[in-house]
């Protein structure tokens, strides 16, 4: 994306709230002033005319005025979130410096004779290169050192989402490892964990900090829209049989609101859907088909049989100088198309993650999503029963665990020992992965192992 349509949606961005916020300053003054005030507590002089219906003047302004409260709540908290803590993942410490480079290399293209080629590069929006890259990628060789500051953050993890080679993802535009859910955002040209969407009527990157308050301020959106409609669809209709007319305030308040109700409503339905999978938007492009590679810890690698029936990557890398750090060693596995890792079994477990865990916080824009907190041993984001699977299925679960997890992991240790290839192992993904690749790194294992026992 070039950089002027990227400083163009930055622009859209934050010139949107303010229009959306003329509209429901509009909105209350035609309910308040053309329908409450001088219509409803108006005295007609006709006779038979209706009496001024107080009652329901002041009924409807305070339903009005609440569910407005609620919703500027909401809505100032998206806001303030996504302008001052929007998720974004620090750009590594290369990543000026990669930046100039790019920007001479890119200056020198212009004025060659690869202009145009250079161009078609940038409509692309990557410069030519891949964003999201694996560690020691044949694309991105020189991407980032073995040393790379950051890594210890995913291996020091017991499980996180790796590329084939075990190894986190590198973002080559922001020098640095894209944490697990994260996705690289061209408009902000920022890497945002749990990125849901770029939204120009919010102002910005949705993401993990705002996603529960973009959630409560479309379903007030909702609220308030929906009760606009009623009530405005009601009296547009008795103006119109009463006297014949029909009030232009009105009939702007009732088509607004139809537009940008629906618009909510459509929104809180797709949000709550993927919430009730634990998922995003991004996510849920390939929701059905994804599969996630995961790398998971091994308790004890001497447990293990051998060959191992999956690959394994350990770290930190010999070649650091982060020896001082215990090895950890991973098995690489890969779920079934269509699982996902963060799943937690049940929608509302999954519902509860992004929302809160009372009614409180389902409803007030106050705290921010439980699957903000990070610091969990598991991983970045908790896991589901997926994972429990993968590691029952490899062999994982420590041995003091229960009696039938132990005795299915013994017992699964057993038939992959003897390479026996039944019909529960052929439908395991992760055996068909092991069988591909179980010699290579069986002997990158015992390469990894002999220079730590010196
Ligand atoms: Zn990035």
């Amino acid at each position: 994306m070039a950089c002027g349509q990227k400083v163009a949606n930055l622009a859209v961005a934050r010139i949107i709230p303010l229009f959306l916020g003329g509209l429901i300053i509009y909105g209350c003054w035609a309910f308040t002033k053309p329908l409450c005030i001088d219509y409803l507590l108006d005295t007609p002089h006709e006779e038979n005319a209706r009496q001024p219906r107080r009652g329901l003047a002041a009924g409807l302004l305070v339903v009005l005025y609440v569910l407005l409260v609620f919703l500027l709540a909401a809505y100032l908290r998206l806001i303030v979130t996504i302008v001052w803590n929007p998720g974004y993942i620090p750009r590594g410490p290369e990543w000026r410096q990669v930046r100039e480079n790019n920007l001479s290399d890119e200056t020198k293209q212009h004025s060659g004779k690869h202009r145009r080629k250079s161009r078609s590069r940038q409509r692309d929006g990557t410069c030519g290169r891949d964003v999201e890259v694996g560690l020691g990628s044949h694309t991105e060789k020189s991407a980032y050192r073995q040393d790379a500051v950051g890594l210890e953050a995913y291996y020091l993890k017991d499980v996180f989402v790796c590329r084939e080679d075990g190894k986190p993802t590198w973002c080559s535009t922001c020098c640095q490892f894209k944490s697990d859910r994260a996705h690289h955002c061209r408009e902000v040209d920022r890497c945002v964990r749990k990125m849901d969407h770029f939204c120009p009527w919010v102002g910005g990157v949705v993401s993990e900090t705002s996603f529960k308050f973009f959630i409560q301020f479309i379903f007030y959106t909702t609220l308030f829209t929906g009760f606009n409609i009623i009530v405005m669809a009601v009296f547009v209709a008795e103006l119109s049989k009463e006297r014949g007319s029909v009030n232009v305030h009105w009939i702007l308040v009732l088509a607004l609101s139809a537009f940008f109700g629906l618009f909510a409503f459509a929104m809180l339905l797709s949000s709550l859907h993927i919430t009730w999978h634990n998922s995003s938007t991004i996510e849920n492009l390939d929701r059905h088909t994804k599969v996630w590679m995961l790398a998971i810890l091994i308790p004890r690698l001497e447990d293990l049989p051998r060959p191992a029936s999956f690959p394994i990557v350990s770290f930190p890398p010999l070649s650091t100088t982060q020896s001082s750090i215990p090895r950890r060693h991973f098995a690489i596995l890969h779920t079934k198309p269509g699982e996902s890792p963060f799943d937690l079994g049940s929608p509302l477990a999954n519902l509860k993650e992004v929302l809160g865990y009372s009614i409180v916080d389902w409803l007030l824009p106050l705290k921010h999503s439980p699957c903000t907190d990070h610091s969990h041993q598991e991983g970045a984001f908790r896991v589901g029963p997926v994972v429990e699977r993968l590691r029952r299925e490899a062999g994982l679960v420590p041995s003091r665990s229960s009696g039938g997890s132990n005795a299915q992991s013994h017992h699964r240790r057993k038939r992959t020992h003897g390479h026996q290839n039944d019909e529960g192992n052929q439908g395991n993904p992760n055996q068909h992965l092991a069988r591909r690749s179980s010699e290579r790194h069986h002997r990158e294992h015992r390469d990894h192992r002999q220079p730590t026992s010196r």
